[in-house]
C-alpha cells in the first residue's frame, strides 16, 4: 500500500433494488428505446416473467423460458436465431445465472441492451464475465459489452427460494467477496465492498434460514450478495474458484454446492498468508471466520463433500496437479501435496 499504483475501473450500470422493482421492468425497458423485447425467463421464473410481458405488451417479441446451465453455445445460437428473426432490440433476463448467462450471451451477439432479474446470489449481471460451454469444453471471456447495462433486483423474486438453494447460492456469494479480500488487485474501493458483503451475507443468511419468506431479511441477503457480485466483477479470483471451475469442468459438478463445501477448506490454507483479509473478515465474522463458514456449509442437506458428490479419491492429484501447473493469482502459492491436501480434506 502506498508504494505502487492501484487501478480501479468500475462498470456502468444502473440498479434498481427493493420489493416490487420487478414490476419497473417494463419502463426499464422502455427507457433504453425498447420496441421488440426478448424475454429470457427459467421456469422457476415463471409468475414473475408472465408479469414481465403483461406490463411489456407489444412490445414482447420474442419468449425463451428453457435456459441451460453452463450457457451451451448450440442454445445460444438457437436463441440468437430466433431473435433476429424478431428483430429483436433488448433482452430480458430473469432466473438464475444460467438465465442471465443465455441474456449475456445474446445481447452480446446481437447487439442489445439487456434488463437482468436476477433470483439467485450468485452475481452474474454485475459482471462482464461470461462463460460458455461447447462439447463439453468451458471457455470463459471477459468483455465490458457482456455486462447488463440495467439490473433490477426484487427480493420477492427469491421468497419461494428452496433452503438449500438460498444457502449454497449465498455461499457462492461469499466466496466472491473472501476471494476479494485476498485478490492481486484489490483496492480500497473492493475492500470496503467485499467487508460490507461477508458481514451482510453472514448476518442475512441465517435470517432467511430461520424465515425464508421474511422479505426483509431476503433484501438484506439479496443486497449484500449484489456487493460481492461487484467484488467478483472487480478482481481477479484466486485458489477457491481455480478449485470450483477445475472440479466443476472435469466431473460436472453444481456450481453453487461446490463453492459451499471448498470455502472453508480454502480459508483455512489461504489466511495465514492474507493477514490484512484475516483482519477484515475477523472484523464482522468474529475471532474464527473459518469455523463460521465450515457451520454454514456443514447446516447444508445436500452432499457437503466431494465424496457425496461421487467424485472419485483417486482423481484429486490429477486436480490438484493440473491446479499448480497453471495457478489463478492467489496470496501463496500451494504444491501439488498441498492441493492435495486440501482436496482430501473436501473429499
Ligand atoms: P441456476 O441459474 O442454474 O439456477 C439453479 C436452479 O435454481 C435452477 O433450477 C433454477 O431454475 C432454480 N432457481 C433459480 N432461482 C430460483 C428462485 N428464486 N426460486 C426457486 N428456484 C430458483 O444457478 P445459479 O447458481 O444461479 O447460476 C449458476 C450459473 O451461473 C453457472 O452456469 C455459473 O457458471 C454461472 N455464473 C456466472 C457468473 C459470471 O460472472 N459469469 C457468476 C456466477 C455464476
Amino acid at each position: 500500500e502506498g508504494e505502487s499504483v492501484a487501478v480501479h475501473q468500475t462498470l456502468a450500470a444502473r440498479v434498481l433494488i427493493g420489493r416490487g422493482a420487478c414490476g419497473r421492468v417494463a419502463d426499464e425497458a422502455a427507457r433504453l428505446g425498447a420496441r421488440r423485447v426478448l424475454l429470457v425467463a427459467t421456469p422457476s421464473a415463471a409468475a414473475a416473467a408472465d408479469r414481465v410481458a403483461e406490463g411489456l405488451g407489444e412490445r414482447l417479441a420474442s419468449r425463451f423460458d428453457r435456459p441451460v446451465p453452463h450457457t451451451p453455445v448450440a442454445v445460444t445460437a438457437k436463441t440468437v436465431a430466433t431473435a433476429e428473426a424478431a428483430a429483436v432490440d433488448c433482452v430480458v433476463a430473469i432466473g438464475g445465472g444460467s438465465a442471465i448467462g443465455l441474456g449475456k450471451a445474446v445481447s452480446a451477439r446481437i447487439g442489445a441492451p439487456q434488463v437482468a432479474v436476477p433470483t439467485t446470489y450468485a452475481g452474474s449481471e454485475v459482471t462482464p464475465v461470461l462463460g460458455e460451454t461447447e462439447d463439453g469444453r468451458k471457455t470463459t471471456r471477459r468483455d465490458p459489452a457482456l455486462a447488463p447495462g440495467t439490473v433490477v433486483y426484487d427480493p420477492d423474486l427469491t421468497l419461494a427460494m428452496p433452503p438449500g438453494l438460498t444457502r449454497t447460492s449465498a455461499m457462492n456469494a461469499l466466496a466472491h467477496a473472501v476471494e476479494a479480500l485476498w485478490a492481486p488487485d484489490a483496492t480500497r474501493y473492493t475492500d470496503a465492498l467485499a467487508t460490507e458483503a461477508v458481514g451482510g451475507i453472514l448476518t442475512a443468511l441465517p435470517e432467511v434460514l430461520a424465515a425464508p419468506r421474511d422479505p426483509g431479511a431476503r433484501g438484506r441477503l439479496q443486497s449484500a450478495a449484489w456487493l460481492a457480485g461487484v467484488c467478483l466483477a472487480q478482481t481477479r479470483m484466486g485458489l477457491h474458484h481455480q478449485l470450483a471451475h477445475v472440479l466443476g469442468g472435469t466431473f460436472d459438478l453444481p456450481h453453487a454446492e461446490l463453492h459451499t463445501m471448498l470455502l472453508a477448506h480454502v480459508m483455512a490454507v489461504n489466511l495465514p498468508a492474507a493477514p490484512a483479509a484475516g483482519e477484515r473478515l475477523s472484523r464482522v465474522a468474529g475471532p474464527d471466520p473459518v469455523a463460521v463458514v465450515r457451520g454454514l456449509a456443514q447446516g447444508y442437506e445436500g452432499p457437503t463433500s466431494l465424496a457425496d458428490l461421487g467424485v472419485a479419491r483417486g482423481r484429486l492429484r490429477d486436480v490438484a496437479e493440473r491446479v499448480v501447473a497453471a495457478p489463478y493469482p492467489n496470496p501463496r502459492a500451494l504444491t501439488v501435496e498441498e492441493v492435495t491436501d486440501l482436496l482430501n480434506g473436501a473429499w
